[in-house]
């Protein structure tokens, strides 16, 4: 797709596309999604984790503040528009300031418990679209406000392990790092300035821009010719407090003493501005050139900075799209039970009388709704990916039966329309248990 793609000229029917770098998502893929959600909601309600729904757009203000007015994302990359009302307006672009924005409004810290969020839901950013990458993408988050416990970054590292792996996502990788903070961050930076510029004659330009604005962003280059520069200039993990690398260790002895694989990466920064210490990421090989599943960090100060008290925070996200592209093949349900299928037009009601029936009792059914044959019918019915059609024929049910059919196997037999439910629950899932 690109923007300049042709339209029919004017009287022709026009196409109507969703938005550059959108998707829709359809069945069977959409599955795919809900068995995600699910098995999140499941894995992060183990560790106490309590979901928060924020509004898609906020004042401007939020992310100015929370993700930061020099950041590439809102410089560059936010949907940003003023209503009707006049209201400076901004697209969430990512879930920690909104949460964290919620958390003071509701004064959630009033106890100095540690507060436990997470979020599930659309994000917006105008980036250059790609596989995996778009224009509105879907975030699940977390969040941990209230500790500065090394322990309770291990253990929101470790439940993102758990899960990417639990959800059958093969060849994870788990890098982690620590950029220091105000101890140690200001001196390494004047080293890192001061490093840089020697090296200006031979980085890419857009190193060079980042050097200006954000020098701590080189280490994101992925340039070749910034790849060699990379390499000599001094890394954070080496120029840290002897307080945060005590920190930083823990983190690591937890997530050793768990048997949780990691490597330490003294290049990754990441690349949101607010991270403080602890910052982690999780690829898989199972995607393409956008392998990032995962990012996160402790971010201190960002609590502060929005209006709070001096609060501490830790959390991650993920994208859902990049989850979904990494699932193993199969992790879809089939979202029928059965199809209804009527051997003549007139049987319409007898069919639709079963399905009611079908449904109070837990099934999932649906028919053609088109007069077609039952020829049509059943292609109908092979289409829907349902596993088992059911036949009504005016013989059978002045019988009280039906002719039921298993779609893989081809193999059909008489059923009483008394216990169809029960028999169908129990060739579909191997319980005469419905619902
Ligand atoms: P970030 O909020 O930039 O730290 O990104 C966290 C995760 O969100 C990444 O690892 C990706 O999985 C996902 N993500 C970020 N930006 C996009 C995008 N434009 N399209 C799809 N997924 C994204």
């Amino acid at each position: 797709m690109s923007e300049t793609e042709q339209q029919p000229e004017g009287g022709a029917r026009q196409a109507l596309r969703a938005p550059r770098g959108t998707r829709d998502v359809i069945s069977p893929e959409v599955e795919r999604w809900q068995s995600v959600e699910g098995a999140t909601r499941e894995t992060f309600a183990r560790y106490g984790f309590r979901e928060m729904r924020t509004p898609i757009f906020e004042d401007s203000v939020v992310f100015e503040k929370g993700t930061g007015e020099t950041s590439q994302i809102v410089q560059k990359e936010t949907y940003r528009f003023t209503d009707l009302g006049g209201h400076d307006l901004t697209l969430r672009p990512e879930g920690t300031p909104p949460v964290i924005r919620a958390y003071l409004e509701h004064k959630l810290g009033h106890s100095k418990d540690v507060a436990r969020f997470y979020y599930i839901g659309p994000m917006f950013r105008y980036e250059r679209p790609q596989k995996g990458r778009y224009r509105q993408f879907h975030q699940i988050g977390v969040e941990a406000l209230g500790s500065e416990s090394a322990a309770l970054d291990a253990e929101i590292i470790d439940m993102a392990m758990t899960w990417l792996g639990d959800l059958g996502i093969e060849s994870l990788r788990l890098v982690v790092n620590s950029v220091g903070d105000v101890d140690d961050r200001p001196a390494y930076m004047e080293k890192l300035v001061d490093a840089q510029k020697v090296f200006l004659g031979e980085m890419s330009e857009d190193s060079r821009r980042r050097h200006e604005v954000n020098p701590l962003r080189v280490f994101d280059s992925k340039e070749p010719e910034d790849q060699p520069v990379i390499e000599k200039l001094p890394k954070i993990i080496d120029h840290l407090s002897p307080q945060n690398r005590a920190h930083f260790d823990e983190v690591c002895g937890y997530l050793s003493d768990w048997g949780v694989g990691y490597t330490i990466e003294p290049r990754l920064v990441r690349g949101l501005d607010y991270y403080r210490r602890t910052v982690f990421e999780i690829s898989s090989s199972a995607l393409g050139a956008q392998d990032s599943l995962l990012g996160g960090g402790r971010y201190d100060g960002l609590v502060e900075q929005m209006g709070g008290d001096d609060v501490p925070g830790v959390g991650f996200a993920a994208g859902l799209e990049r989850i979904v592209l990494a699932l193993p093949e199969g992790a879809e349900t089939a979202s029928l039970d059965c199809y209804v299928v009527t051997v003549s037009r007139d049987l319409m009601p007898q069919a639709m009388a079963l399905m009611r029936d079908l449904r109070g009792r837990g099934l999932r059914c649906t028919a053609d709704f088109q007069d077609r044959s039952m020829k049509a019918q059943m292609k109908a019915a092979n289409r829907s990916g349902a596993p088992a059609a059911v036949i009504l024929g005016p013989d059978e049910l002045s019988k009280g039966v039906c002719n039921l059919k298993m779609m893989e196997s081809g193999e059909q037999h008489e059923v009483s329309l008394e216990i169809l439910a029960t028999v169908l629950a129990e060739e579909l899932h191997g319980t005469g248990h419905t619902g």
